[in-house]
């Protein structure tokens, strides 16, 4: 395959930046990737691992030459990486990243543009709990959507030939103003977080009256709380600091609905909890037909036979 970019820098080289280097390879793109990580340890895994051509020291060394730079760095700090390579990036160089936060990536970022470079904040949206280079694999963007988040002067140009991009990645691609982007995942994605968070924290405040009980008896829905639980801190610290406003919305709608629930509990109308009920399972089967989840029985999760 023709390169779509000849040499794509990666800055930040965790889950997301590597599975974006095995996917490059999968999709035969020979592109050299050259890669930045600001720990010594994680230069060196990657280095063994090899999804780069090239890792660096700096990520001002990193980006030189390249006519694509991704940053793969949590959402707190794509300022101060900015400030640092924007002086060295090249002309007519693409810069996009990978937030789940947009529009305080752009706000952060924009400051830091030299003149003739193209700006086109993503935000893949796919992953897994784990985190670091090890973490990556080449299938993690199949049939997940990549949403381009273009800021007002974007290239029509540059902004296809990275839509091209990531389609080759095989993610499905769509473009979205920031705000909404940013008020769509509080709903899908950030808000689900917390409260999977406090489920849990809530969980092990038990354990200590209950001994192992929480863990001995979990039952699918708390498992799948812990497993949403034990995403990386530094990333979801970053997110909520930076995607407040969305975030405390959902979070007072989510509020309302709770009380309307408890009420429902407490006065026994099963009615309401039932009607209730029968509309969010539409809303599973809508995901299942979309072909954003598996239509298998608990996810899909092997169950051991007894004895
Ligand atoms: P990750 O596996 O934890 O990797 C993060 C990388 O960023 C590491 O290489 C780390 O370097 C580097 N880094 C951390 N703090 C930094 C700092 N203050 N300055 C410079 N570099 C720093 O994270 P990830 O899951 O790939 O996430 C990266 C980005 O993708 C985040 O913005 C996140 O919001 C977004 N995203 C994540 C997911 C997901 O589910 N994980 C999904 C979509 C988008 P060291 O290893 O050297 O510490």
């Amino acid at each position: 395959m023709t390169p779509p970019y000849a040499r794509v820098a990666l800055i930040g080289l965790g889950l997301i930046a590597s599975s974006i280097a095995h996917a490059m390879r999968r999709a035969g793109m020979t592109s050299h990737i050259a890669g930045h990580a600001r720990s010594a340890e994680t230069r060196a895994v990657a280095a063994e691992i090899g999804f780069c051509d090239s890792v660096h020291e700096t990520a001002a060394e990193a980006v030189a030459g390249a006519d694509l730079v991704i940053l793969c760095v949590p959402v707190g700090a794509m300022g101060d990486v900015a400030a640092e390579i924007g002086p060295h990036l090249a002309a007519g160089a693409t810069l996009s990243d990978v937030g789940s936060v947009k529009r305080a990536v752009i706000s952060a970022v924009g400051p830091h543009l030299p003149e003739g470079v193209h700006f086109i904040p993503a935000h893949p949206i796919a992953g897994t709990e784990n985190s670091g280079p090890r973490s990556g694999f080449a299938e993690l963007f199949d049939g997940r959507w990549c949403l381009m988040t273009p800021v007002t002067d974007s290239d029509g140009h540059a902004l296809e030939r990275y839509m091209a991009f990531w389609h080759a990645l095989g993610a499905e691609v769509d473009v979205m103003g920031a705000d909404h982007h940013d008020l769509v995942l509080a709903v899908t994605s950030h808000a689900p977080h917390l409260i999977a968070y406090t489920m849990v924290g809530v969980a092990d405040d038990l354990r200590r009256v209950t001994d192992s009980e929480v863990i001995k008896y979990s039952a699918a829905g708390f498992r799948d709380f812990t497993r949403i639980a034990a995403s990386d801190p530094t990333m979801w610290r970053d997110v909520f600091l930076n995607n407040r406003d969305a975030t405390l919305e959902i979070l007072g709608r989510f509020t309302e609905e709770l009380f309307a629930l408890q009420r429902a509990i407490r006065t026994g109308d099963g009615d309401l909890l039932h009607d209730y009920f029968t509309r969010t399972r539409a809303i599973r089967r809508g995901i299942i037909e979309a072909g954003q989840d598996t239509d298998a029985p608990d996810f899909g999760r092997a169950h051991r036979p007894r004895g």
